[in-house]
């Protein structure tokens, strides 16, 4: 007779902020038996790689680094009875919450009451954005650079272009510049800044690090090393300019151009995706298309900030511990669509139940402004459901709303002026 699967009541996959906050959500609601599964060696996720301070504002009301922020995370889930696994990859997922799992004691089947998503993004690489021109060392993701300076005490380069002003991008070119690199220049695509406007101050014009809009990278020379890369202007469909190309002596080149949710899980369990976010489709109780899977933090949809990740664990996990209280099989309800309108990316969640009250939306907008309405209106009756005017108004900056009055059919989200 063969064992069957080892059987947890929550199990979060992914230990970086989201899901350690997941945990202690979970653990919070009541939920007994709550497992972290871990591919890395150590808990935090990507927190372990941001050694500089900023991080914990709204958690924990002070400025922390990344590491002291992960570890006040681990440390609250291990004092409140969370069981952590870290080595254990997770390999496979089914709807019905089988997951195989790769752990340094061998392969294993775990069954859990309720599953939650953690598993945070990857970085967009050269060969996504296709970039012409030679194959030479020195390229890297501007993560990968983030892990290989802070973490591995390696010098990376000496002289650095950086491509795409995401914060991460922008982060590392302080980070460069502390550690002796000159860093000639962040070239972004877009007319304005991709990343938060502290971080453009902080990290470039504090160090007078150049910020070229509408630029872009449209060659990298060298042979065995970068020895430079040939940047130009792009036109307003982001087609590189003739006659504007500059070449940049450079040996190293970061790209920040852009995060993908980790979603290779999801879509083995039969997950809805959204291709607006690259994260699940859920609803306001953070609920994929799949009971029992709940989805939160950078595996969702992008966070700017981690304490956005953690916040949202910890809703996840609160939601994960009531379904397994509530048991499978409760009446399905009338559900709402939330669609997002004119200048709105993405709004989350996508779908609530119907005549939810205080329904808190996320949303970004596609192009800047100031003195722009935001309005959530029913998409056939016309009621208005929100509306606020906000002064200023960046794709970087993810917003939040509150829709005090229940929800009883589809709205639509719009920013207009
Ligand atoms: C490269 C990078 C640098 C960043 N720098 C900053 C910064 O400087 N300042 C800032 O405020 N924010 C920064 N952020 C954003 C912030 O760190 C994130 O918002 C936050 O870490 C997201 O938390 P998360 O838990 O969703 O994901 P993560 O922190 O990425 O954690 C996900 C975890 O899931 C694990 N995992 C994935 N798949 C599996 C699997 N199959 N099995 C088991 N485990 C799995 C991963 O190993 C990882 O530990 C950065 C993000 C990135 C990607």
């Amino acid at each position: 007779m063969t064992a069957g699967p080892e059987t947890h009541d929550v199990v979060v996959i992914g230990g970086g902020p989201a899901g350690l906050a997941a945990a202690l959500g979970a653990r919070r609601a009541g939920a007994e038996d709550v497992l972290i599964l871990e591919r890395e060696r150590e808990l935090g996720g990507i927190l372990r790689q941001c050694v500089h301070d900023g991080f914990g504002l709204f958690l924990y009301k002070e400025s922390i680094s990344g590491p002291e922020y992960a570890e006040r995370l681990a440390e609250d889930a291990w004092r409140e009875g969370v069981r952590t696994r870290t080595g254990a990859m997770v390999l496979d997922l089914t709807a019905d919450r089988l997951l195989r799992v790769n752990s340094a004691d061998g392969y294993r089947l775990i069954r859990a009451g309720a599953v939650v998503l953690a598993m945070g993004c990857r970085e967009r690489t050269r060969e996504m954005i296709e970039i012409p021109g030679t194959r030479p060392a020195g390229v890297l993701t501007a993560g990968s650079a983030q892990h290989m300076v802070n973490l591995q005490n390696l010098r990376i380069g000496h002289d650095a272009v950086i491509l795409g002003s995401g914060d991460i991008g922008l982060i590392m070119a302080r980070r460069l510049t502390f550690e002796g690199m000159r860093v000639r220049g962040v070239f972004e695509l877009m007319p304005w800044a991709n990343g938060l406007e502290r971080n453009v101050r902080q990290c470039l014009r504090d160090f007078d690090i150049p910020l070229e809009l509408s630029s872009t990278v449209v060659e990298v020379r060298g042979r065995d090393r970068v020895s430079s890369v040939v940047v130009a202007r792009v036109d307003e469909t982001f087609r590189p300019i003739p006659g504007t190309e500059r070449e940049v002596p450079c040996d190293t080149l970061l790209l920040s151009v852009g995060l993908i949710p980790e979603n290779e899980l999801s879509r083995r369990a039969g997950i809805e995706l959204s291709p607006l976010t690259g994260g699940a489709l859920v609803d306001e109780t953070l609920t994929t298309s799949v009971p029992g899977i709940f989805s939160c933090g950078n595996v969702l949809h992008i966070h700017d900030i981690a304490d956005g990740a953690s916040f949202e664990g910890f809703a996840a996990g609160r939601r994960a511990a009531e379904f397994l209280a509530r048991g499978a099989g409760a009446a399905e309800s009338r559900r709402v669509r939330i669609a997002p309108g004119e200048n709105i990316r993405y709004v989350l969640p996508q779908a609530a139940q119907a005549g939810t009250e205080g329904l808190e939306l996320n949303f970004r907008v596609t192009v800047p402004g100031r003195d722009r309405w935001v309005t959530v209106r029913g998409a056939a009756s016309g009621a208005l459901y929100f509306r606020k005017k906000f002064a200023r108004l960046v794709p970087s900056e993810m917003l939040k709303i509150r829709i005090k009055r229940a929800v009883e059919e589809d709205v639509e989200v719009r920013c207009h002026g």
